[in-house]
């Protein structure tokens, strides 16, 4: 069996319903485009250039003027994605709308990033690996960490937090088997509505974290050794690529 890569993403994807994960990680199966997820791209890609930038020139105006090129490179690789974007002017609009979304929720000069797009990875163990990548790590010239996560969607409802803060606990965790210190401050930036979920974690948060990575991690290893992948269906099968050749969709 080839080692399986764990990020938050995929964990949550089994997690959401086994048989997706086998149509999208094991199958591979092809998707169609993800317009919510290529504008999360590009708002990434400017906020990367934008936070490398000395900190005096980190603006909104800078960013604004920078989305039109990282678009022209993101279409530029994808020609399904370039077509499939009939207004440029309103996607652009829209790209706007979350930058200056996230100028409200911080103001970029105030401080300076130690690392941007970071990957984090774990030695693998037990045929497990894992991984991740994180948007933004903040060290402060007292050693404390602070790890950041941008979303181009709405914040969770209430209630639905501690689900949401898993990812950022798993990169802490990361962190922490890495370097050896528990993060101060967990911080998930949501453009999409203007909202900020913040969590200080303890280790025992961290090592929950992991727990339930491992355990998912068991539970793939499990279903690939014996093709076995329960559908679960939840409200999520509507955003389904593979509804319309999932067994709970399409058996009676
Ligand atoms: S439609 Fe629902 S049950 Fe079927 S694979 Fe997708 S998420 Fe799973």
């Amino acid at each position: 069996m080839d080692v399986i890569r764990l990020s938050p993403s995929r964990i949550s994807e089994y997690q959401q319903c086994p048989q997706l994960y086998n149509y999208r990680v094991i199958q591979k199966l092809p998707e169609p485009i993800s317009l919510d997820a290529a504008r999360g791209t590009l708002v990434h890609s400017v906020l990367e250039e934008l936070l490398a930038m000395p900190a005096s020139e980190r603006s909104l105006e800078t960013a604004v003027m920078r989305a039109p090129h990282h678009w022209q490179v993101q279409k530029d690789g994808d020609e399904l994605l370039a077509n499939a974007v009939s207004d440029e002017k309103e996607w652009l609009d829209r790209v706007n709308a979350l930058l200056a979304s996230y100028f409200q929720l911080e103001d970029p000069q105030s401080f300076q990033p130690t690392h941007i797009e970071e990957y984090l990875e774990l030695p693998e163990t037990d045929q497990l690996m894992l991984h991740g990548y994180v948007d933004r790590i903040d060290i402060a010239p007292t050693g404390e960490v602070r790890i950041v996560d941008y979303k181009t969607g709405k914040a969770p409802k209430a209630g639905y937090e501690e689900k949401a803060l898993f990812q950022l606990r798993f990169y802490g965790l990361l962190w922490y088997r890495k370097f050896g210190t528990v993060p101060k401050l967990l911080q998930l930036l949501y453009l999409g509505d203007g909202q900020v979920i913040k969590s200080n974690p303890t280790e025992k948060d961290l090592l929950n974290a992991e727990r339930k990575a491992l355990q998912t991690g068991s539970d793939i290893k499990v279903s690939i050794k014996e093709n076995y992948w329960p559908t679960q269906k939840s409200r999520l099968c509507d955003w389904c690529s593979f509804k319309n050749i999932c067994p709970a969709f399409t058996k009676q």
